[in-house]
């Protein structure tokens, strides 16, 4: 298989577009991809303070690789927050070569643990809550939410970057969908839902044009020294049932990922007008933080653990 643009053995066969790339053209049009995103929804202002939610992973550490790499031309200040839910065999030992890639960018790396802010790792609240019916990942997406916010504004961050690509921002999409659940489905976007208050600071998804096969495929043409594994409580999740229904229509309907996100932002004024009333944040009455509930979800599930 040669590269369509310059002949070249291609890396790549982008089925959904009719092209095959070589590994220049392939990096090339990915970091064009990201660029479009950021310039089209205008994620990033100069000057800005840009906490990235970092985990070590694929994605996360493509999208810190490639702030870093805009920060001079946009005099951003990039740094990176990893949480430690405390999953054994799995976050613990891929925290070092975490270290070890902020490093090698000169990138600040905060690290925050489940155990300290929340009492308990998520080994162990899994553990307790055996019979409940939550999944790992319900525990752990709310407080690891609540947590990386709260470090981005401890540390005077403007925005926080998620390393969201294609693939999750299409799961989020259908499984927010088939849940009926309009006002989660209203906050996705490449701006996530921003909330009119000072304690909630802003997210935004620069990877979210490009699919995760690309992501991984990028780190490993650039060497990145990534872990590649899942998280054992991922395949418990509804997400992943999600995932499985997604790659089967991507498989035999090339292209269905994209015109998923495409219809979504499309439609997403619409959703996002229908909600309106629900931007109206308020404060949790047990700690403060920004919520559109009475009591926020992280302190409603700290109840049950
Ligand atoms: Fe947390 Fe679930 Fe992601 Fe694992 S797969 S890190 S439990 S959200």
């Amino acid at each position: 298989m040669k590269c369509t643009t310059c002949g070249k053995k291609a890396v790549i066969d982008r089925v959904y577009e009719g092209r095959a790339l070589c590994k220049d053209h392939f990096i090339k049009s990915v970091e064009k991809s990201v660029s479009k995103t950021i310039r089209k929804n205008g994620l990033l202002i100069r000057g800005e303070h840009i906490a990235v939610g970092f985990s070590g992973g694929k994605d996360s550490s493509m999208l810190l690789y490639l702030l870093r790499k805009l920060s001079k031309a946009r005099n951003l200040k990039i740094s990176a927050i990893l949480v430690d839910e405390g999953i054994k065999g799995y976050r613990d030992v891929s925290i070092p070569d975490a270290k070890k890639f902020c490093d090698s960018l000169d990138v600040k790396l905060h690290i925050v643990s489940f155990k300290k802010k929340i009492g308990k790792s998520l080994n162990d609240i899994v553990k307790k809550n055996k019979d409940d019916k939550l999944n790992g990942c319900t525990y752990c997406g709310v407080f690891r939410r609540k947590l990386i916010n709260e470090e981005a504004r401890r540390i005077g961050a403007n925005k926080v970057a998620i390393g969201h690509n294609l693939d999750d921002e299409v799961q989020s999409i259908m499984a927010n969908y088939i849940r009926g659940d309009i006002l989660r489905g209203s906050r996705i976007g490449a701006k996530a839902f921003v909330a009119e208050d000072e304690k909630f600071v802003p997210r935004i998804k620069p990877l979210r044009d490009i699919p995760e096969k690309e992501c991984a495929l990028y780190c490993i043409l650039k060497n990145f020294d990534v872990d590649f594994g899942e998280c054992p409580y991922a395949s418990e999740s509804f997400r992943w049932s999600v995932r499985d229904v997604v790659n089967d229509l991507e498989e035999k309907y090339p292209g269905t990922k994209f015109n998923i996100l495409r219809t979504f932002d499309r439609i997403l004024p619409a959703i996002q007008n229908t909600v309106k009333t629900d931007k109206v944040i308020g404060k949790c009455s047990v700690c403060s933080e920004p919520t559109s509930r009475d009591v926020c979800k992280a302190c409603e599930l700290k109840k049950l653990i």
